[in-house]
């Protein structure tokens, strides 16, 4: 079978581990195979952004911020076309084991550009001309998938902050550990598994906008990581519906409509 190979990556088999991830089917975390950690969702929960959000997904607890659209200086920088999206993804020093030391590094550099990416396919950036739209995620604790709950939580913060969308984005990933096909890898899975295969989709068209894989899978494993991914991130998108509509209805009764 042909393995698909991305990246300097070691794989379980290389490294040396003392923790049994697996055992009668169960994860260390109590988890069957396809099952999702614990995810709660909240919107509105900055009162200087524009719109906002916060997510606890297992042991992550994510905040996501938005500003604009916004006039944008230096003037260079405007497009008279469409609106600029910038997100910053930040890992927060306290936020794992290891203090982290403060600032971007390459990790947090690439996760902002692929976050922009995946943001800006779906913001209807022509609405907007000459204008920014700033989006930051901070990871305030981390235990792997943070760039899923990044994701998830910047696209309820631009809904909550009124920026007109295609569609929104959910995002969760699914991997390979001890030779299974799990969905959701927690820290030490991410740490000792095989595989880690992040998606974030647009749930009403059907698109993926962002897949990163960090190890290797053979096709048939690829093919059953993404339908386990998807289907998570569908879950997802249900939890951050519900969580739109609640607010929407908290607000109506809040204003008497
Ligand atoms: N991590 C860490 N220190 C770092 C970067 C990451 O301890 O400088 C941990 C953190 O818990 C993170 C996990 O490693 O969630 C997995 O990181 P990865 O790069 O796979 O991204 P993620 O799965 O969080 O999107």
């Amino acid at each position: 079978m042909a393995e698909i190979e991305i990246g300097e990556v070691e794989t379980g088999e290389h490294i040396k581990k003392d923790i049994q991830l697996i055992k009668d089917g169960i994860r260390i975390d109590g988890r069957r195979f396809d099952e999702l950690r614990k995810i709660t969702l909240k919107l509105g929960v900055l009162k200087r952004a524009d719109g906002s959000a916060y997510v606890e997904w297992g042991k992550n607890k994510v905040l996501a911020a938005v500003y604009g659209p916004r006039e944008i200086f230096p003037k260079f920088l405007q497009n008279p076309t469409r609106s600029i999206v910038r997100c910053i993804y930040n890992l927060a020093p306290f936020s794992v084991d290891e203090r982290k030391r403060p600032g971007p590094d390459r990790r947090s550099v690439e996760i902002s550009k692929v976050s922009t990416e995946a943001l800006e396919s779906v913001i209807m950036c022509e609405r907007f001309p000459n204008t920014t739209i700033d989006i930051f995620i901070e990871i305030l604790q981390a235990d792997a998938g943070t760039r899923c709950a990044g994701l998830t939580a910047a696209s309820l913060a631009l809904a909550d902050a009124g920026i007109p969308m295609k569609d929104l984005i959910s995002a969760c990933a699914a991997g390979k550990i001890e030779g299974h096909v799990v969905l959701d890898l927690m820290k030490e899975e991410d740490n000792y598994g095989e595989c880690d295969l992040p998606i974030a989709i647009m749930p009403r068209k059907k698109g993926i906008v962002l897949l990163q894989m960090d190890g290797k899978l053979t096709r048939d494993e690829f093919d059953k990581a993404l339908k386990l991914a998807y289907d998570g991130a569908m879950k997802v998108y249900e939890m951050q519906k519900e969580t739109l509509m609640k607010n929407i209805t908290e607000v109506g009764e809040g204003d008497g409509y």
